[in-house]
């Protein structure tokens, strides 16, 4: 009786725990929550959420080891991705299906891209005109003809360490410490604010180019950042540079399963999920950020902007981990503070 009863608790306990995933995550969207809501209807598969940054979560994920009971750790870089498998955070995955929907360049064994964003030169066509700027690459940005022009954040910024990484691993080392020299060089202020206010920066005539992710400058379009942001947006023009070699610089934000995750099987249906056509229709309608498979439709902001670019397809993204400490140095060693 005793046993068959122990029996019965068991039988209820896995059910339960079978039918929730705990989800880390890094990103900051409302969206993204409603769209978790889509996939607790669909599967009965609940999702609790934990959210914060990825340097704190990584740590509190390592320090509770195998009694860590999140499924699932979601980063919005491919480098910040790569740093919590070189940590041995997750386990590595083998789906045929995952592989067969993901370009190689934007997945590795442990972790999956989910969602794209490039990251791009803005203009103020009152100031500059699309002629001057019609071939321009990454690497024309240190030209001395630019000297004052440049708007960026600061070098402790992921994205900006995943730029200068993609520039190591296509161009090496050496000339990348020479680029960064010339490059700071042409700032037009000390790097400072989000990716925005780089943007805000070149509508309001301070500096020439402005280097942001897309999705900033389309937030900024949709007024969801309030009417002065709009109109500072619509004074600027986005532009996709390196059309004529890699093609322009591109980030994800991805996924992956972590080790000790106690709902593995639901963690790889939540992957799934989110790489289905509809998820991801509603993942980038609202956060502005490119779709990872193909036949997504967008929003009109981000059609609008161009979808006709070259993105670079060749350049794997873990490779900005993989040099993403070295590239941290170098901008530092070139003042770029
Ligand atoms: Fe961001």
């Amino acid at each position: 009786m005793f046993f068959s009863f122990v029996f019965f608790l068991l039988l209820i306990f896995t059910n339960l725990s079978a039918n929730e995933i705990n989800l880390f995550t890094t990103r900051h969207y409302e969206s993204d929550i409603n769209l978790y809501k889509v996939f607790e209807n669909t599967t009965g598969i609940k999702v609790n959420i934990v959210s914060g940054k990825s340097k704190p979560l990584e740590k509190r994920i390592l320090e509770e080891g195998d009694s860590c009971k999140g499924d699932l750790f979601f980063l919005a870089d491919a480098g910040r991705l790569y740093s919590a498998q070189e940590k041995g955070i997750f386990e590595k995955i083998n789906s045929k299906k995952l592989e067969k929907i993901i370009p190689n360049q934007f997945r590795s064994s442990y972790w999956f891209g989910v969602t794209k964003r490039a990251r791009i030169i803005y203009y103020n066509p009152e100031e500059t005109s699309q002629e001057e700027i019609k071939d321009l690459n990454y690497e024309d940005l240190a030209n001395k003809e630019f000297k004052n022009s440049v708007a960026i954040r600061q070098s402790n910024n992921v994205y900006n360490q995943s730029l200068v990484a993609y520039m190591i691993e296509n161009k090496g080392i050496e000339y990348t410490e020479k680029w960064l020299k010339k490059f700071v060089n042409n700032f037009s202020r000390q790097p400072q604010g989000n990716d925005r206010a780089q943007i805000l920066s070149v509508a309001a005539k301070e500096s020439k180019f402005a280097i942001a992710n897309t999705y900033y400058y389309a937030l900024m379009l949709s007024g969801k950042k309030g009417k002065e942001q709009q109109l500072a947006a619509k004074k600027v023009k986005p532009f996709f540079p390196n059309q004529n070699s890699t093609g322009t610089h591109m980030n994800i934000s991805g996924i992956g399963v972590l080790k000790h995750s106690p709902n593995k099987n639901n963690a790889i249906k939540f992957i799934e999920f989110l790489l289905s056509p509809k998820a991801q229709e509603h993942i980038v309608n609202n956060s502005y950020e490119y779709p990872i498979i193909d036949g997504v439709k967008t929003s009109k902001l981000i059609q609008e902007m161009g979808l006709n670019f070259k993105q670079d397809n060749s350049t794997k993204v873990s490779s900005y981990g993989k040099w993403q400490k070295v590239a941290f140095e170098l901008m530092q060693k070139a003042g770029w503070n």
